[in-house]
């Protein structure tokens, strides 16, 4: 397979000489999977959004290999696709809509998220249909006013909930929150969210309801905050090396593009550079072009500030980032086409994707989860793992 041809932060050599290559490292999701679970009780790999762009699929089975007990995503059709795929692991969708067909997650054991009565009616209508029962994680709104269930709701969604385990459709296995300001520390807001999720958890316990998965944090309050691990920590970002907080180079990098040169051009000074001519030669200089732009993922406003590592040096983007190409500003360098560009690197001195996000006022994840389908994709497969010495089943 060719896959397994590819060595680690490179793309077989000939595809990288023609082609705009993504190179996914599952080596990386394993390592920080590894070290993320060794900080959590136990470790839900948040694969959403396609696993934040590298495959839903791959980095769900690599998490799992590597010290991830569960599976989350967004949607219950994301949820749908990795049991399709044959990816078996507990699996909790939060963020459906009331009406969406909550038979599929009755159908395709998975847990479902609850905010609100209506999705509790829901849920517990499609369990009633088919004469199952669903299991469902009470979310509460911890303070990000964004999703979960409003804290003035929450009495009335508890003793619900309570009703409709006794009527046999609706088993309560977790009650979760999300934090807002978990990345930058925020110690006083950490805290209030905290005490809010601790009280909606004493509140629900007074209603009856016996939650076994209290889940509250992300990758950032893994990284930073461990008074907030309770019994399950949501990681996604972390998986694919986006360290939230900032701190903490101990994750590696999961994408790696690379571009090969497809043009040259020897310039003098004084010459403008792309639309608008944004950018204007200092001195005579080599102008390299690359095949790829907005379209692939590069934003547009990362123009103006964007490096990319041509013959192992830094340098800069000219001129405005088009839909299907940039031109690099090569100076003495002898670049030829065919030579191949690192435009986003997992170590050394090639841009990151958090280089990227600074230039373009943006975050990775959003970079990430941008990289495009005219890339070429090549798996980096992780190494093969021994099986978990603590397997624990998901109740
Ligand atoms: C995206 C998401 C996560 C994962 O957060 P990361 O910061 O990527 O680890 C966890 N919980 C919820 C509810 C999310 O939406």
């Amino acid at each position: 397979m060719s896959t397994t041809l590819c060595p680690p932060g490179a793309a077989p050599v000939a595809v990288a000489r023609t082609r705009p290559v993504l190179t996914v490292r599952l080596d990386a999701v394993a390592h920080n999977t590894r070290l993320l679970a060794a900080s959590a009780r136990r470790l839900m790999a948040v694969v959403k959004a396609d696993g934040f762009g590298l495959g839903a699929v791959d980095v769900a089975r690599t998490a799992l290999d590597n010290g991830a007990q569960a599976l989350g995503v967004a949607t219950l059709a994301e949820a749908v696709e990795l049991r399709l795929a044959g990816v078996g692991a507990p699996l909790l969708s939060w963020l459906d809509a009331p009406g969406a067909d909550m038979s599929d997650a009755v159908l395709h054991g998975v847990d479902v998220a609850v905010p609100s009565a209506a999705h509790l009616d829901a849920a517990a209508w499609a369990a009633r249909r088919l004469d199952r029962v669903v299991d469902v994680h009470l979310f509460l709104d911890c303070g990000t006013a964004r999703d979960g269930c409003p804290p003035e709701l929450w009495p009335a969604l508890c003793a619900a909930a309570r009703q409709a385990e006794r009527a046999g459709t609706v088993r309560v296995v977790g009650i979760m929150g999300h934090l807002a300001c978990a990345a930058g520390l925020d110690a006083e807001a950490n805290a209030a969210a905290t005490r809010r999720f601790v009280r909606g958890v004493e509140h629900a316990h007074a209603a009856g309801l016996r939650p076994v998965l209290r889940h509250l944090g992300a990758t950032a309050a893994v990284l930073g905050l461990p008074g907030t691990a309770f019994d399950l920590s949501r990681v996604g970002a972390g998986l694919v090396g986006i360290d939230t907080t900032g701190r903490h180079p101990v994750l590696r990098g999961a994408a790696h593009v690379t571009a090969p040169v497809v043009q040259v051009r020897d310039v003098g000074a004084g010459i403008g550079v792309g639309y608008d001519h944004t950018y204007r030669t200092s001195a005579p200089t080599r102008l390299a072009l690359l095949p790829l732009g907005y379209a692939d993922g590069l934003p547009v406003s990362a123009s103006g500030r964007a490096e990319v590592l041509v013959h192992g040096r830094r340098r800069p983007l000219a001129g405005r980032v088009s839909m299907d190409q940039v031109v690099v500003d090569v100076g003495d360098l002898p670049v030829q086409p065919g030579d191949v560009v690192t435009v986003i690197g997992t170590d050394g001195p090639a841009p990151t994707l958090t280089d990227w996000a600074g230039w373009a006022g943006t975050l990775p994840h959003e970079l990430l989860t941008g990289l495009g389908r005219r890339l070429v994709r090549r798996v980096v497969p992780a190494p093969p793992t021994p099986p978990p010495t603590v397997p624990e089943e998901h109740p």
